[in-house]
């Protein structure tokens, strides 16, 4: 696990990365507050925190409230490392949105056990999250985490005028799978589906179940042509990779898709940008299945 350490002075700075490689941590150092945020901004930072208190710029106590009041939902386990010592400190630290407070010098088995416990604490609000936002089947996203996805999604689509791309797409026949083979065989081809989707995803696209075997897939900054692009690519990967089941067993599958793009101009809402994808969804249904349709075509028609 990461631990930030921010420090102004080398010889502490030292002193505590040597120590937290010996526990097996892996530091990540920062000479100031300013620089601290910084890291703290970057994808996948430290939550787990050493902080000193008299550092030139933003003090211990003042990044601390920085860091809470940024932290949007984000976790962080702050243990303050100071030359100050006593309840006033303490509290204040503590008030600043410390988590635990140590004195220097430090006692290492001392620092030891509370970075252990704080390590500890970061662990579970991981799992809590992981828990929270994906999908035990297939860890993909889940349902109330694409939402909030899709809502941050079009919210900057809106603010930076780049256009937003919703997929809604479903198994076709899967029902068939589960009557032939088996709920295990369902579950083996659910998942394998997601990998094979998940494979097909530049970065920043997200995927997300809503449902039984029904995907929603976010494409930020796609238009019309390149979303199309993109769901027939995902269409016919899925198609060239059936699912393999207890080695031999060969599942293939098929997936039916609706497109709709977010409309800015019309402040659309979200659930009208659903309503119209899963439309589409199911004019690819009625049209025979294994295809794709836009909304924006069947608007047209
Ligand atoms: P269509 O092409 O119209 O989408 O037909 P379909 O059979 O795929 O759709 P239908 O809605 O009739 O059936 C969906 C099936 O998906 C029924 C349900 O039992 C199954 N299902 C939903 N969730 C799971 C799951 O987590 N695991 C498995 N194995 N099956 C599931
Ligand atoms: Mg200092
Ligand atoms: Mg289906």
């Amino acid at each position: 696990m990461d631990v930030l350490l921010v420090d102004d002075d080398p010889i502490t700075r030292l002193a505590v990365c040597a120590a937290l490689e010996e526990w097996g941590f892996v530091p990540v150092v920062a000479e100031d507050g300013h620089q601290a945020l910084t890291k703290l901004a970057e994808k996948n930072p430290p939550h787990l925190m050493i902080i000193d208190w008299s550092m030139p710029g933003l003090s211990g106590p003042e990044l601390c409230k920085t860091i809470r009041e940024r932290s949007d939902g984000q976790f962080f386990y702050i243990l303050m490392l100071t030359g100050k010592e006593g309840s006033e400190a303490i509290v204040e630290a503590m008030e600043a949105g410390a988590d635990d407070f140590v004195s220097k010098p430090f006692d290492h088995r001392v620092l030891k056990v509370r970075i252990a416990a704080g390590s500890r604490i970061v662990r579970l609000e991981q799992t809590l999250n992981q828990l929270a936002s994906r999908d035990a089947l297939t860890q993909c996203w889940n349902r109330r985490m694409i939402d909030e996805l899709l809502l941050n999604a079009v919210q900057e689509s809106r603010r930076k005028n780049n256009p937003l791309s919703l997929m809604v797409l479903d198994i076709d026949h899967f029902k068939k799978i589960n009557d032939t083979h088996g709920h295990s065989v369902g579950d083996i081809a659910l998942k394998h589906l997601v990998q094979v989707l998940s494979n097909n995803l530049r970065e920043y696209d997200q995927i997300g179940r809503y449902g039984g075997e029904e995907f929603v897939i976010l494409l930020p900054n796609t238009g019309e042509e390149e979303a199309w692009v993109i769901a027939e690519r995902m269409r016919s990967a899925v198609q060239l990779q059936p699912a393999t089941a207890n080695n031999e067993l060969s599942i293939p599958l098929t997936i039916s898709i609706g497109l709709a793009q977010c409309n800015i101009e019309l402040k659309e809402e979200l659930q009208q940008l659903f309503q119209r994808a899963d439309e589409a969804l199911y004019e690819a249904k009625a049209a025979g299945r294994n295809r794709t349709m836009s909304a924006e075509k069947i608007g047209t028609q």
